[in-house]
């Protein structure tokens, strides 16, 4: 089961209150009229400037939050809430502390109606797709930060949802587990058939992962460009990083979002941070 996600014309204010003593409230416009199609089982990775609004747009197809204009639309249904048909794995692992690997999985299949056996044998197959199998009777603080974040894949995916959407996942991990978690995302996304949504802001792992890149312009967050990466069948290539065609398809990115990171920053949006890192001001 594989679904199609599509965005009509949508735009996201907040409403902000003052600090002490400022004048009124004032609204904050997050992302202004984007529109995309996303089809069955692609791999869409979306890239943009801090504070660009690539959360506030996961929330949305999440259905965290709902549009202050247009429509989210998962299979032709417009999304008015959370289901269990679209699967969210933050940054941070939000695993139970108190529940052992197997039970952070089998937590929440009971709203499918699985009976306890079931819900168990689900757990074990989507640890073993992950690569955990072994580790069910271990507790989150037994695990290195990589195993948590696959822990809180394997709970996503136990859900067979038809949608995967991954905020910044890989984050807060060493390069070295990133780029085997990268991998192994991939593997499973080819064994799933699922449809990811993967949020980062590394250029490098969008041109890895994604069919196509999704660049969001700097505050309000519009869809800028759409990149297509045609690399062919990235497992034939040893070392895809170094491929030429690779190399053009990161400067391109880096180009496009680069125009947004200097525009963010003239607008004050962004301070660039002494380390060369950017936050939102
Ligand atoms: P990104 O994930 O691209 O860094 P976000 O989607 O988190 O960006 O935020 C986009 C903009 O919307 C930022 O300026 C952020 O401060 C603002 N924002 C996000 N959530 C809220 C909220 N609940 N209330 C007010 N402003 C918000
Ligand atoms: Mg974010």
């Amino acid at each position: 089961m594989t679904s199609g996600i599509e965005l009509r014309g949508v735009t996201k204010d907040f409403v902000v209150r003052p600090g002490r003593g400022g004048p009124g409230t004032s609204v904050l416009r997050a992302l202004e009229d984007v529109s995309l199609c996303v089809p069955p089982g692609e791999f869409l990775t979306l890239v943009g400037p801090s504070g660009s609004g690539k959360t506030t747009l996961l929330d949305l197809l999440g259905g965290l939050s709902r549009p202050t204009a247009g429509s989210v639309l998962v299979d032709g249904r417009e999304v008015t809430g959370p289901g269990l048909d679209r699967g969210i794995v933050f940054q941070q692992y939000a695993l139970f502390p108190w529940r052992t690997t197997l039970a952070n999985v089998t937590f929440g299949l009971e709203q499918l109606g699985l009976t306890r056996r079931e819900r168990t044998e689900r757990a074990r197959e989507h640890l073993a797709l992950v690569g955990l199998d072994g580790f069910e009777d271990r507790y989150p603080h037994e695990l290195s930060g990589g195993m948590k974040q696959r822990v809180a894949i394997a709970r996503s995916l136990a859900y067979r949802p038809g949608i995967l959407l991954m905020d910044e996942p890989f984050a807060a991990l060493d390069a070295q587990t990133r780029d085997q978690l990268q991998d192994e995302l991939l593997r499973i996304w080819r064994a799933t058939g699922t449809t990811v949504v993967f949020i980062t802001h590394r250029i490098e792992e969008a041109v890895y992962l994604g069919q196509r890149v999704a660049v969001l312009s700097s505050r309000p967050g519009r869809l800028k460009a759409l990149v297509d990466i045609d690399l062919g069948d990235r497992r034939s290539t040893n070392d895809l990083r170094s491929d030429p065609a690779f190399v053009r398809y990161r400067h391109d990115v880096w180009t496009l979002l680069h125009d947004e990171v200097r525009r963010a920053q003239e607008a004050g949006h962004l301070k660039v941070q002494p380390d060369g890192t950017e936050r939102a001001a």
